[in-house]
């Protein structure tokens, strides 16, 4: 089973454009025999490198709230799983907001993480007016953001149970979706709009929650690849390249006057140490050991990396997916629950390389 469809243990279906038809484009109609599109070099000499990374996944959901210890206001920020690129700009927003009810409202705010959640928190805080300082043991690029493939697809993370969770899921969606529309627009940002096609055989069910928040794929009487006859369906996204992507977003929450400082966390109490009086808590899978959040589950992925070649398309199948980026050809993945310690396997990267071949008939 293509492991993207393992990390929701159901699987999905659906065209995100979330957000009405003005999303959908002229390719996107129904052709019983359309032009091949060039499968990626699919062979071991090509590789560039292998990655693996450990995904924060958190059950019962992402922790977004407020909390007051120790005399200060700790906005908790994390737990995106394999979604993080992917709902950062909306879960930052809603932190945002939440900063703007801490009483009396503090000038100065720590943002403690520099992954993607850390840096679009720090950005949506320096738009609310507040004045940012980020520490953290790691930066782009040595952050687990850095690793990410990363298409824009909320898959591999825990909705939540309940209305309320849906809902606020649904608003995260919305506000991330129209944010990396906007920055689809800039090329400096890395953010591209991509069709992605699936084969009917990788289709399954999302929860309702999140195809709620996506709208329907178009049905295909044939993908354009070569290799056996198959139906499936092409949605828009975003890849977004998160090599030129985290830096400009470092780029962006510097411009705005945030500062930086290196710093490792061990327990609470050295967040409650810091000068600020709200701490907004971007620690990825750190606040498991920090915050001794145990609800937070490393699931580690691992991608192959092959030299780019100008594809632009995105195609995930059962034995994985394939995203066409300018700085590599991204192979994944592998979704492999409690690995403590990330760790390429070379006989991963085998296995990756032959099951892509395998699926377009090479
Ligand atoms: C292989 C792989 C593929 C993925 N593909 C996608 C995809 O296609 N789409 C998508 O949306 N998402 C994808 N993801 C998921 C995404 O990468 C994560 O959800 C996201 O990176 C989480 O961001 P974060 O900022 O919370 O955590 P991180 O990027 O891990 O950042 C955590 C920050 O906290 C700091 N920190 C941690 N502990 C401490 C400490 N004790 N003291 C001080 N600082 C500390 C770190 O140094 C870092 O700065 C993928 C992940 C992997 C591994």
């Amino acid at each position: 089973m293509d492991p993207r469809h393992r990390e929701w243990g159901i699987g999905r279906r659906g065209f995100l454009g979330a957000l009405g038809s003005a999303a959908i484009l002229p390719w996107m109609t129904r052709r019983s025999e359309p032009e091949l599109l060039r499968p990626p070099n699919l062979v071991a000499p090509r590789v560039l490198r292998q990655v693996a990374g450990l995904r924060p996944f958190r059950k019962g959901g992402l922790r977004l709230e407020l909390e007051q210890l120790g005399g200060r206001h700790l906005l908790h920020h994390y737990g995106h799983g394999g979604a993080g690129v992917t709902l950062s700009f909306g879960s930052a927003e809603l932190a945002a907001e939440l900063a703007l009810t801490v009483q009396p409202r503090p000038t100065e705010v720590a943002v403690v993480g520099s992954g993607v959640i850390g840096l679009t928190s720090a950005l949506t805080l320096l738009e609310a007016g507040f004045s940012v300082r980020i520490y953290a043991k790691d930066f782009p690029p040595g952050t687990t953001s850095d690793l990410a493939g990363a298409e824009w697809l909320p898959i591999g993370m825990d909705v939540g149970e309940g209305a309320a969770a849906e809902a606020r899921f649904q608003d995260i969606m919305r506000r991330a979706y129209r944010r990396f529309e906007r920055l689809a627009a800039d090329p400096e940002w890395a953010v591209y709009r991509r069709p992605a096609y699936e084969p009917a055989d990788a289709e399954v069910q999302l929860p309702k929650a999140v195809l709620d928040a996506l709208s329907p794929a178009t049905h295909l009487d044939r993908l354009p690849f070569p290799g056996p006859d198959r139906a499936g369906h092409v949605r828009e996204t975003f890849l977004i390249e998160p090599p030129r992507f985290l830096p400009r977003l470092m780029r962006e929450v510097l411009k705005r006057g945030a500062s930086l400082q290196a710093r490792t966390f061990t327990k609470v109490d050295d967040l409650l140490a810091l000068p600020e009086n709200l701490i907004v808590v971007c620690l990825g899978l750190g606040a498991r050991e920090v915050l001794g959040d145990d609800r937070l589950e490393p699931v580690q992925g691992q991608l192959v990396h092959l030299f780019p070649e100008p594809l632009e398309y995105l195609v995930t199948h059962r034995g994985g997916y394939i995203f066409p980026r300018h700085d590599a050809i991204v192979l994944g993945g592998t979704w492999e629950p409690g690995v403590r310690e990330a760790r390429p396997n070379p006989l991963t990267q085998r296995q990756l390389l032959a099951r892509h071949r395998r699926w377009f008939g090479l």
